[in-house]
């Protein structure tokens, strides 16, 4: 076996991932561990000022209620969650996060986030719940947030650069991680008493639209891989909403956002021949009734309705920038004024994407497009898993004590069905539209939960050492695999022991892409492709045992993509499962291509057996907690 140190680290609560939610985590963790003297310790695959999804900055917080001031409620957002998912969430929980994300929001202004404000002082709105910020240092400002209040506690609380690959388990208690350094030959193995997950989403599950230099651009940053999915899975916990994927619509190529067009610059798309496809569909939007009918459309009808415009060959799909920005230069009063508040809105679009998405600052550049004079393509990108997006695929979680119903109820808030394994972000699922700061909130609400579950459950966890040495030897394979095997060919990619992990990813990608509906199937499969997609997949299980790794770097890629394919199989079994097409432009099931309240309004959940293997897909009720 390859020469690896082990280092083992015994802590109370171990949080694996450094992103928003882990951050959330980290405050209140630290806060909470200091009244009852426990250790808390942070693991992260990269670096926490610039991991996870917010990595290059952000333009807006997608979710403030504005309780203080009376704007909304939280019982308003329920609502609009619950809408835009086509029914399908856990109010419960949408209802705890957004009941406690203004002070998270007002937490982030005090540590030096930029917001900005209007000439009353109010913050700037770019939608209901949107308001506009200064993001291009959001996760540095976040992440010394979390790392003071760790380093508040105490030395040696923080491991950057080590990727989790697997849960330790005792019994059916989780009682750690292990995982690997990405710079040194280390072997970690955390033994903890709670373990909070907040390792992200996933994507390149799907094979991306970008080909070539570009290869690997897509909208969801490439950092987050399906670990959450793989984690919670392999622990054995309940898992659901795996079948609802993510498909944003976002400027094509460089995948710019598009939020600031619809909302701020209130901009129409329309079709190559000058439609707005909103208003020409009004039959498919009954068609998904009630919800294609109550207003604000859901994000996925609104793609579908676009894409049955390129499917009939009207594409492409153009965002009116122009138009946009002389509307609304054109409200002012005079010439002069005009023409500043025309430069104000050409620096703001820029500013925009330069805030968030750089490369599409570049693309405008190197296409020579002036937002102001004409309009820019957008697209339906490739599918991703991010439960805190517009995705909701994630752990199943006990929910709130105070609101959650009996069914939604069995342990400590943001406990999955693991004992000891809590779970946040994208990590926990049926919450969509938490966003950066719901994320970093529901981190919160699950820290001080598991500091809760570790007072009453104060025990040592018991390890057997058998099992750290099997899953060491498992987890360093692929280095061992490519140094007995490198010399039997003249070229280290094509040898018939071993494949590499970006030639793995290829094939997990084609075959996701083609079997399960990815971009260059219009989005579209049924029962048959499916169950051709599982066949394949298992192929695919089988020859992960012969992935291999030539260093560090690549025997990351070796796991991320072990990530993925367990993430496509939980998704390819609850599209299968779920015979009905509720989200038409994330997915179509041709075979049943229209809504099923009846049958399918409830959840799909899917659990992996730990003992025999063996994969359940199940319903749970859909129940409402608010009118
Ligand atoms: P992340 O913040 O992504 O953190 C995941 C963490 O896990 C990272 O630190 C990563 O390094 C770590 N990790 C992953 N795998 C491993 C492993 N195996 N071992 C150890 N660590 C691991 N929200 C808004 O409010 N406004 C916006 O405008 C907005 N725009 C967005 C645009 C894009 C392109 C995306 C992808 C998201 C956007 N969001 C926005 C949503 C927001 O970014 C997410 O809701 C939030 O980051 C989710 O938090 P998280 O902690 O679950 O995941």
């Amino acid at each position: 076996m390859a020469n690896f140190e082990t280092v083992e680290v015994s802590t109370d609560l171990l949080i694996i991932g450094g992103g928003m939610s882990a951050c959330g985590a980290a405050v209140e963790a630290a806060y909470w561990a200091k009244k009852h003297g426990l250790k808390v310790t942070l693991v992260d695959k990269a670096a926490m000022d610039r991991s996870g999804a917010v990595a290059m900055g952000l333009s807006a917080i997608n979710l403030y209620i504005g309780q203080a001031a009376g704007d909304n409620t939280v019982e308003d957002y329920v609502r609009y969650v619950r809408q835009d998912l086509m029914g399908i969430t856990r109010e419960d929980l949408v209802y705890s996060i957004a009941r406690h994300v203004d002070s998270t929001v007002h937490l982030f202004e005090k540590w030096g986030l930029p917001i900005w404000k209007d000439e009353n002082g109010k913050y700037v709105h770019e939608g209901r719940w949107q308001i506009m910020i200064n993001g291009e240092s959001y996760k540095i400002i976040v992440a010394e947030a979390a790392k003071n209040a760790l380093n508040a506690l105490g030395p040696d609380n923080i491991y950057e650069r080590v990727f989790i690959v697997e849960p330790l388990m005792d019994g059916d208690r989780c009682v750690g991680a292990v995982g690997f350094s990405v710079r040194e030959n280390k072997f970690y193995v955390f033994k903890a008493k709670a373990v909070l997950v907040g390792m992200g989403g996933a994507v390149h599950v799907f094979r991306p639209r970008s080909t070539g230099e570009g290869l690997g651009r897509s909208w969801y940053p490439p950092f987050n891989t399906g670990s959450s999915a793989y984690f919670t899975l392999k622990a054995g916990a309940e898992m659901t909403c795996q079948e609802v994927r993510f498909i944003p619509v976002r400027f094509k190529d460089a995948y710019g956002p598009v939020g600031a067009w619809f909302l701020l610059f209130k901009s129409v798309a329309t079709n190559a021949l000058g439609e707005d496809y909103m208003k020409t569909h009004p039959d498919v939007l009954e068609q998904y009734a009630p919800y294609g009918l109550t207003k604000p459309i859901p994000a996925n009808l609104r793609n579908h309705l676009g894409l049955i415009d390129e499917r009939a060959g009207k594409g492409p799909i153009y965002m009116r920038t122009e138009e946009a920005i002389q509307r609304l230069a054109q409200e002012m009063p005079d010439e002069k004024q005009r023409k500043k508040k025309l430069k104000e809105l050409e620096a703001e679009a820029w500013e925009d994407f330069l805030d968030m998405t750089i490369s599409q600052a570049l693309l405008w550049a190197a296409t020579n497009t002036f937002p102001e004079e004409k309009p820019s393509e957008i697209a339906a990108c490739e599918p991703y898993f991010i439960g805190s997006h517009s995705g909701a695929s994630g752990a199943w979680v006990s929910g709130p004590e105070d609101i959650a119903p009996a069914e939604y109820q069995w342990g400590y808030t943001n406990m999955s069905t693991v004992k000891g394994l809590f779970c946040a972000g994208d990590a926990s699922g049926a919450s969509s539209h938490k966003f950066s700061s719901g994320s970093f909130t529901e981190g919160r609400i699950a820290a001080k939960s598991a500091i809760r579950f570790i007072v009453e459950n104060n025990e040592e966890p018991k390890v057997d050492a058998a099992q750290v040495e099997e899953l060491k030897a498992r987890i360093l394979k692929p280095l061992d695999t490519f140094e007995q095997y490198k010399g039997m060919t003249t070229d280290p990619d094509v040898n018939p022991n071993y494949i590499r992990p970006k030639q793995f990813m290829f094939r997990l990608q084609k075959l996701m892409d083609e079997y399960a509906g990815g971009v260059s199937k219009s989005f579209t499969t049924n029962k048959y492709l499916l169950e051709k997609g599982l066949e394949l997949l298992e192929m695919l299980k089988e020859d992960s045992e012969k992935l291999a790794a030539e260093n560090l770097h690549e025997l990351m890629r070796c796991w991320e993509n072990v990530h993925r394919m367990w993430q496509a199989e939980a998704h390819i079994r609850s599209v299968l499962f779920r015979e009905e097409t509720r989200w038409p432009g994330y997915y179509i099931r041709a075979d049943f291509p229209n809504l099923d309240e009846e049958n399918w309004k409830c959840f799909v959940n899917c659990r992996w057996d730990r003992n025999t293997g063996q994969w359940e897909v199940f319903k749970r009720p859909v129940i409402s907690i608010i009118d």
